[in-house]
């Protein structure tokens, strides 16, 4: 076990607000991991907030707290954020009402359509009624029809972002499914074009809205996850603390070859709950 710092116990009690990812963190696929239930009843206990941030954008976060809330970790809508949440956010400040061509789950339109934003679903080559952005999600339900107007307007020139960047993401079984990344390569393949904007992780566009919203300085937080790319570069990004746990993606050789160094790195959340535990 390396760490990279002397005293992690003294260094995590003065973080006051935890951002955990979830997949690989707290739980795997259905199965909570050891630790997880006991570090969030504790952080309550202490006072601390645990704020949960994912990249999926497939699911609603109704569905994310009836997940946690099942494997017995207390949690409320209030305490989750997405890379959904967080294009909303960004499209309701610089371009509220637009129109949006969206490959993503009727879950996700819906999300964007009850925040003003009018879904073009068909292709229309009618400039007053070409959608304004072209906006990749998380697709479980994707068509070739949706994925064939997504790339005309891609190619058309119009506004193209994303969720998040994510290759695959973890199934059931100890397998994985493709995910907006693959697509954003795919889109790439057939169009030449890159999205101008990723609202999720690597980018700390999440962290920056929960961090002004909850009124918590960057210097008291950490981001607590299993992706060096992905979580930790977020943390980096924002320039908060970061905490990388091996109960998930990284192992100790993915570790040492990387040049992602977190703050922390502990075998899994039992051990910030061993160590937090007397701290408070
Ligand atoms: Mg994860």
């Amino acid at each position: 076990m390396i760490k990279r710092t002397i005293n992690d116990a003294a260094g995590l009690s003065g973080i006051d607000c935890f951002l955990f990812d979830m997949d690989g963190t707290l739980y795997l696929g259905n199965d909570v991991l050891p630790g997880a239930r006991e570090l969030i009843e504790l952080l309550h206990a202490q006072n601390r907030k645990a704020v949960y941030i994912t990249n999926n954008s497939s699911r609603s976060d109704a569905d994310y707290v009836r997940k946690l809330n099942n494997m017995g970790i207390r949690s409320t809508l209030d305490e989750f954020f997405s890379s959904a949440d967080a294009i909303a956010y960004w499209l309701s400040e610089n371009h509220p009402g637009a129109r949006l061509n969206v490959l993503g789950t009727d879950s996700f339109k819906g999300f964007l359509a009850e925040r003003g934003f009018r879904i073009v679903d068909e292709y229309t080559a009618d400039p007053a009624e070409k959608p304004d952005f072209a906006v990749l999600g998380f697709d479980t339900s994707m068509t070739y029809d949706k994925l064939r107007i997504f790339c005309d307007y891609v190619t058309d020139g119009v506004r193209y972002i994303a969720t998040h960047p994510d290759m695959v993401c973890p199934a059931e079984h100890h397998r994985s499914i493709p995910d907006a990344g693959s697509f954003m390569l795919l889109i790439e393949g057939a169009t030449g074009r890159r999205p101008e904007l990723i609202s999720g992780k690597p980018s700390p566009a999440m962290i920056n809205i929960i961090t002004k919203k909850l009124g918590v300085s960057k210097s008291r937080t950490a981001v607590v996850g299993d992706r060096l790319n992905t979580d930790i570069m977020s943390g980096i990004n924002a320039g908060t603390k970061t905490v990388c746990v091996l109960s998930g993606e990284t192992d100790l050789a993915l570790l040492r070859s990387s040049e992602v160094a977190p703050d922390y790195i502990f075998d899994s959340v039992l051990e910030i709950y061993e160590n937090l535990k007397n701290s408070r």
